[in-house]
Formats: structure tokens, sequence, C-alpha cells
């Protein structure tokens, strides 16, 4: 039987059950040293500052504009290509959001587009580093510095890229992190902020420990859920599973949602789950995890790699673009397909062979009604949410990404000699 390969692969250590039992064992499933340990660990991995963890890389985002103090009405410039809970977020801790646009090559924040959206209300920047790709932080940081902006960086899906030499995460006055299933390290949830100011990081701190340990359900539910989804979408799993549903769909012409995905929704007032602290058994995971991330970060690499080497020949299409200075970690690989050739069309074709691709990973903000009347730029975004995104996780052999690259080639070629 052909296996089909999926479009997520969740970074496992191969012994996470039994680092679970062990923090059981020891009566240290929610509270325990490793919390700090981990902390330190990471903001040493990170390049540098203090890690402060949070239920979500979200909330680690929401206490560091709390940590601000900023006044109500202040305004913050977000790519408008990204996840919407992030801006979702800021507009619950009390601020007006705006979106500069994308450059459509290299998926991240348009300088020039930013300067053109900054008033005298401007307070805050947040570059996102999409995709696993630096923004140009030298752009980013002379805008800021001449309009006096605090920079806040989001590193959800770059932890390990680097900018000139330097890690991404340290430019700004704070960063936020994920470690959710399928970002580069997996704590089945949480995140972290790490800020490079003694006096800010001891106030995203006291926020942080204001608030309520989770329960022991709530953390074993959540281990549970991050076992399924890591089930569902090994390859000979999601072959039996998820992939038929999307297989039947891409011949019947449904389009069904993927099960991953959060209802987009307003946020305010936050859920429960968002005002909790980060437990001690997901800081233990993270702790080991930390030891296999460059090897991690190697594999998905290399994989890029192979996948340039087939695509970049292939007629019509541009491979990722990595300008020179920025290093690429690849949390995403994206690619545009010949100009006249039917995206979806070609997603479909791809399934069809038992490669699964998608088509747009996060989101374009001010298309959604969520942020109906935000100032925004977004013609680059509208053009990168054209992209079609190609697994090279780096849990594929070396076997499976040749075989995604060539269907993904055949397909290619196919589609634009009917084009
Ligand atoms: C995943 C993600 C986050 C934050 O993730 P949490 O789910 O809150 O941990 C932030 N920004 C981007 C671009 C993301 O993809």
């Amino acid at each position: 039987m052909l296996t089909a390969i999926s479009r997520y692969g969740a970074r496992v250590l191969p012994n996470t059950e039994k680092l679970v039992a062990a923090c059981k064992a020891r009566g240290e499933f929610i509270q325990g040293a490793q919390i700090a340990e981990f902390e330190d660990a990471f903001a040493r991995r990170a390049g540098g500052g203090i890690a402060v963890t949070a239920a979500y890389g979200r909330m680690a985002f929401y206490y560091m504009l709390k940590a601000l103090d900023l006044p109500r009405g202040s305004e913050i410039i977000f790519p408008s290509l990204t996840f919407w809970v992030v801006p979702e977020l800021a507009k619950v801790a009390g601020l007006a959001v705006v979106f500069a646009d994308v450059d459509p090559k290299t998926f991240t924040i348009d300088p020039a587009s930013v300067e053109r959206v900054i008033t005298e209300k401007t307070r805050v920047i947040v570059p996102t580093h999409l995709y696993g790709l630096s923004c140009d932080m030298d752009k980013v940081e002379a805008i800021a510095a001449r309009h006096n902006l605090v920079v806040i960086e989001d590193c959800a899906h770059a932890l390990g890229a680097t900018f000139k030499g330097r890690a991404v995460g340290t430019f700004g006055s704070g960063a936020l992190f994920s470690f959710q299933t399928l970002k580069p390290l997996n704590c089945y949830g949480g995140g972290a902020a790490l800020l490079q100011d003694r006096a800010l990081a001891a106030k995203v701190r006291a926020g942080v420990d204001a608030l309520p340990w989770p329960s022991e359900k709530r953390v074993t539910d959540r281990l549970l859920m991050g076992r399924l989804q890591r089930i569902f979408i090994k390859p000979w799993v999601f072959s039996i599973s998820l992939f038929p549903v999307l297989w039947i769909a891409a011949w019947i012409d449904a389009n069904p949602d993927v099960f991953l995905w959060e209802k987009i929704r307003s946020l305010e007032p936050l859920p429960e789950s968002y005002a909790e602290r980060f437990p001690n058994v997901q800081a233990t995971i993270g702790l080991e995890a930390l030891k296999h991330l460059d090897e991690w970060t190697s594999r998905a690499r290399a994989h890029a790699e192979s996948m340039n080497r087939v695509l970049s020949a292939t007629p019509g299409v541009q491979v990722p673009v990595v300008p020179s200075g920025c290093s690429h970690v690849y949390y995403q690989y994206c690619v545009y397909g010949p100009e006249r050739v039917d995206r979806d069309e070609l997603v479909v074709r791809c399934v069809r062979r038992g490669v699964d691709i998608e088509t747009l990973h996060v989101d374009v903000p001010p298309d959604m009604e969520l942020f109906a009347g935000a100032v925004a730029e977004a013609t680059g975004a509208r053009r990168a949410s054209q992209a079609i995104q190609i697994p090279v996780y780096s849990s594929l052999t070396d076997e499976q990404v040749a075989r995604v690259a060539t269907v993904v080639r055949d397909v290619l070629a196919e589609s634009s000699s009917r084009a």
C-alpha cells in the first residue's frame, strides 16, 4: 500500500512517556524545579536574555504587552501575514492593531510598508520571522530607533534562525516563542517570552507568577491530545485515518478543514486555560527536546536543500528565497507555482498521489472580520497566500522527501503543460 505523507510532522522524543511517568512518580507533574531549569537552558540556547514561560506563546506576548504599560489605543504594527491570535491578543491588551504588508518573496514584513503605516500613536512593532526566516532586522531596528518604537519579535516559527549571525529573539526588547506540538520545540503546548531587559522581565514574571497552576487533569488531557495528534500524523496512520478524508475530498471537490485548526473568534474575555502557569512536566519535555533541536533543524534544512535541487530545475517554480545574512530553519517550505496554474487544483493532484500539501499555514488578518476597520496594507500578503507549502519536516526520511519532490515536480510540470 502506498503510504500518504502528511502535511505536518511533530518533533517527538523517543522517551516522552517515560519522562511523563517519572515526573508523576516524583510528585512533580505540575510544580517542580525543571521549570526554572528549562527557562535558563532555553534562554541560553535562544541566544541570551531572560526567559519566562507561559501557558501559550500568545500569552507570553500578552504579558509582555501588559508589562509595557502603554496608553489604551496605542498602535501596534503586525505583518499582514501572521497567525490571527497574536494581533487578537494585542486587541485584548487594549491596543489598536495596524497591519504592514509583507514582501511576497520572503514572506516577512516589508520595512517600506511599516514606514507608511506609522503614526504618532505607534508604540510597538512586531516583526514575525515567518516560516523560520528572519526579517531584515537592520531595517526594522533602524525604523524602531527613528520612531522610538518597542520591538517584540514573533519567533514562534524561528527558534534557531539567525540574522547576520545573531539569533532571532535577541534583537527586540522582547520575543515570543511557542512550544505547541507542531512548533520547532514541542512541549505539547506552552510558550515563553525572552527578554533582554531585567526590569521588563521582572514585570512579565510578576504577571505570570500571579496565575494559578493548571489542574493535573488539564495537563494530562493536553498530553493525551498531543499524543493523538502525533499518532494521527504518523505516515502509516495518516494513510488510514485523516488521509482518506482528504483523499476523497480531492475527488469530490469538498474542502474539509484540518481538524487541528483553532476556531477564529474573539478572545475577549480570555479563555480560562490561557491564564495559567506552564507546568513542570512540559518543562521536563522541553529540557530534553532542547538537546535534539540542532539535529532536528539540520534535518529540516537538508530536506529543504533536496527539495530546492529538484524544484529549482522545474520551470515556473520559485523556491524559497533566503536573503544574504539570513538563515532559515524551514518551519515551513513555501514555493510559488507557475503563474497560470490553479493552486487548489495543484494541491488536489498532489493529494491524489499521496502527498498532502498545504496552501496557507497562517492568515491574512486584514481580510478577517475580526480585524474589520484596521488600517492595513496587504497586497503582498494576498500574493503570498497563493504559495504552496511542501512538507520538509525533520521526521521525514530522505526517501520520503525524494518522493514528495518527485510528486510535486511531476504535478507542476503536468499542470503547466495544460495551462
Ligand atoms: C504558533 C504561533 C504563535 C503562538 O503560538 P501559541 O499557540 O500561542 O503558543 C505565534 N505566532 C505565530 C506566527 C504562530 O504560528
